[in-house]
């Protein structure tokens, strides 16, 4: 609509502005008669809310000393330096950082037959048996993993028989992301109708809110509320916020981290007969009815 970023006034809803904007809230009854254009009737009961629309973030890093037997040649590629901080948000990556290597000698893990280990395919002898089903032919195939030798080069020492004891650092970095809107008074329904809308474009900056308490004008309870944006109550949300965020914690050294938490501002409207209906606006200013 406009270029410019918006007003918080052009956010927040009311049933004048929506009547301004010729929206219709209606719902079809079972019996095919419409129901009266509720924007256009006098609610019993207005409560100002808001959802909470949260983006985060968190890259940690986990490091443990571990000891490992290496070859000469997996020794040539190994990192020595701690890996840079991965670029992208959604990834797990493991790195051996080698730090003190020892002398290589003979693998022990083929001190039977140097460089050599048995195959774990056909346990060493060779051929692997197959289903009768499959044909008449024999019933033992040589085995595809050591061409039906029975032994296959040792993982350990890549079939040289020598390898090295190392200190190294295992490194584990872990990104872990939520994105997620908050409105308990809302039905499931109703949530997800109202997450297409905010969704529908970047939030608008105006709408950011932190963790704190804010105290910017009566909700439409007698009682001040700690979370208020604009006289919309926003308490509630913010309890699964905060139990959300907990649960981006774990273990390890946090290496990024961003948070982006924005109050989006809704009328829960009444009507008799129990009727509810309710109006947001989007980024853009233009108001939607939820029924
Ligand atoms: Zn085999
Ligand atoms: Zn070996």
């Amino acid at each position: 609509m406009s270029e410019h970023a918006p007003d918080v006034t052009d956010l927040l809803p009311s049933l004048e502005g929506a009547k301004a904007q010729h929206l219709v809230a209606r719902v079809p009854a079972y019996w095919g008669l419409l129901w009266p254009d509720l924007v256009q009737k006098r609610p019993v009961a207005e409560k100002r809310l808001a959802a909470l629309l949260l983006d985060a973030h968190v890259m940690r890093r986990v490091v443990r000393p571990v000891r490992a037997l290496m070859s000469q040649r997996d020794l040539e590629t190994a990192a020595r330096a701690m890996p840079e901080v991965p670029a992208q948000d959604d990834v797990e990556t493991l790195t051996t950082v080698v730090r003190e290597v020892g002398p290589l000698g003979q693998c022990p893990n083929c001190a039977m037959e140097p460089g050599l280990e048995t195959c774990s395919i056909c346990g060493g002898t060779g051929t692997v048996e197959v289903s009768s089903t499959l044909g008449s032919g024999p019933n033992g195939l040589r085995c595809m993993g050591c061409a039906g030798r029975g032994s296959v080069p040792c993982s350990t020492c890549r079939g040289t028989g020598r390898a090295a004891t190392v200190d190294a650092l295992s490194v584990a970095d872990h990104g872990v992301g939520l994105s997620h809107l908050y409105a308990p008074e809302l039905s499931l329904a109703a949530l997800d109708h109202f997450r297409a809308v905010v969704r529908a474009q970047p939030p608008p900056k105006v709408l950011e809110v932190g963790l704190e308490a804010r105290l910017d004008g009566a909700a439409y309870r007698s009682a001040p509320v700690p979370f208020s944006f604009h006289g919309h109550d926003y308490a509630a949300g913010m309890k699964l916020v905060r139990g959300a965020l907990a649960g981006l914690g774990g273990e390890g050294e946090v290496l990024r981290s961003r948070r982006a938490l924005h109050a989006w501002p809704y009328l829960q409207l009444s009507y008799p007969g129990g009727r509810k209906l309710v109006l947001l606006r989007d980024a853009t200013g233009r108001h939607h009815a939820i029924v």
